[in-house]
């Protein structure tokens, strides 16, 4: 029996893994396909991993810009990952690892059994749901339409890039007024990923039209994508719910990660790995229930809720937005002091930081914004 069982071997069950087994906790992760290497292009702030592993990192860009209106550098770095590298420093501790796909959770108890969908029973003292927005055993797969993150990328030899920009990394480019934006990254290879992101919609933007989008931008800068090394298709859920009661502790995606109005995880789920394992180790010998009990608490601090909320009243403001605001919207964000951007994208537990910078956004601006981001102007109808 294990100490530890992760459904879900993606880069947040096996940053758990390797936390808890360098807790000494005896862990079991069950993938469908646990060596399938991860194919999302993941990019972090550097300052949310401070220390990560040179091998982790496939490109630093120089400098990191972002457009509304204008162009706006930004005092933050950006960092590209390393699948690969990613994979071979989660996986460099001891851990059992059994292909299967996991169906249902029996309570007992000791602990959990998971049942696989070939019958299999693996059993273990605490079992953890990393199986991303499927969230197979935490609640299942969301059902209705989501309020979604999607996105059409392409890679581009460098010297084609060059020709929507200069070589940096582009967070967000709103020039033109559309619903979407140019996100770019430079992969450390000398190829480019350029991206045609739509950051909220309820359901999302179909990526095919995103794909039209891209395809059209990349004609008017001369480009017809002919010179394409590969292509990314983004969907990712922003309104995950927070996890409910259950002898399961989530993790990841599961666990409703997601920073509602970015949309990304990856870094919460790193940092968060060893805290959370943390937590196990300490009330392992108190018995399963409480160490789910801790682990759920650390995860979902009453700091980190009121945190979410903000950042979901966030998102529905973005959503708010007719085409053009976002441009305007984006100007004043970046123009707020680096410390007050990285409390709304990384503070998830900062609630002092998130709450400052979102006033000092609100103060700053103009009146039809500003009621937009009070709430107080309903959602526009979603057309993409
Ligand atoms: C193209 C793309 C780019 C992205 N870029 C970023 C980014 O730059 N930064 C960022 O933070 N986020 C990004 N995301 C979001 C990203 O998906 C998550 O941040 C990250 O992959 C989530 O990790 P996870 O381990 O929680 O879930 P997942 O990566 O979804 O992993 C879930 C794992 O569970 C396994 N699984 C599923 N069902 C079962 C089952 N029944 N039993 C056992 N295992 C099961 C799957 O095989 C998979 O290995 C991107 C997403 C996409 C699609």
């Amino acid at each position: 029996m294990a100490d530890v069982l992760i459904a879900g071997g993606g880069p947040a069950g096996w940053a758990l893994a390797r936390a808890c087994a360098r807790r000494g906790l005896a862990t079991t992760v069950v993938d469908p396909a646990p060596h399938r290497p991860w194919r999302n292009t993941y990019g972090v702030w550097s300052d949310e991993l401070p220390g990560l592993p040179g091998g982790v990192i496939a490109a630093a860009p120089a400098a990191t810009v972002a457009f509304g209106t204008r162009e706006h550098r930004l005092g933050r770095d950006y960092l590209v990952l390393d699948n690969e590298g990613l994979r071979t420093w989660l996986t460099g501790e001891r851990v059992r690892v059994v292909t299967g796909q996991a169906a249902a959770v029996e309570p007992g108890r000791h602990g959990a059994t998971v049942v696989l969908t070939d019958d299999r029973r693996l059993a273990a003292a605490v079992v953890v749901d990393a199986s991303g927005a499927s969230r197979v055993l935490s609640g299942g797969a969301l059902r209705g339409p989501r309020t979604e993150q999607t996105a059409y990328g392409l890679v581009l030899p460098a010297a084609d890039a060059e020709r929507l920009g200069p070589d940096a990394a582009v967070f967000m480019d709103w020039r033109g007024g559309g619903q979407s934006f140019r996100y770019q990254l430079p992969l450390g290879d000398g190829s480019v990923l350029v991206e045609e992101t739509s950051l909220a919609h309820r359901p999302g933007v179909p990526v095919d039209e995103l794909a039209r989008r891209l395809r059209a931008r990349l004609a008017a800068a001369g480009l017809r994508g002919r010179s394409a090394f590969a292509e990314e298709r983004v969907r990712i859920v922003l309104d995950v719910p927070l996890p409910g009661r259950g002898a399961v502790v989530p993790f990841g995606v599961a666990a409703g990660l997601v920073h509602p109005a970015t949309g990304y995880s990856l870094a919460t789920s790193l940092r968060l790995a060893p805290r959370v394992a943390a937590a196990i180790a300490g009330a392992f010998e108190a018995g399963p229930p409480a160490a789910v009990r801790a682990a759920k608490r650390t995860l979902w601090t009453p700091e980190a809720r009121a945190v979410h909320s903000l950042r979901r009243h966030g998102l529905h403001a973005l959503r708010a937005m007719p085409p053009g605001e976002p441009a305007k919207f984006f100007d004043l964000f970046f123009t707020l002091p680096p410390a007050a951007q990285r409390a709304f994208t990384s503070g998830r537990e900062d609630l002092p930081g998130t709450a400052a910078a979102m006033a000092k956004l609100f103060r700053a601006a103009p009146p039809g914004l500003r009621a937009r981001l009070a709430g107080l102007r309903p959602v526009r109808k979603e057309h993409g």
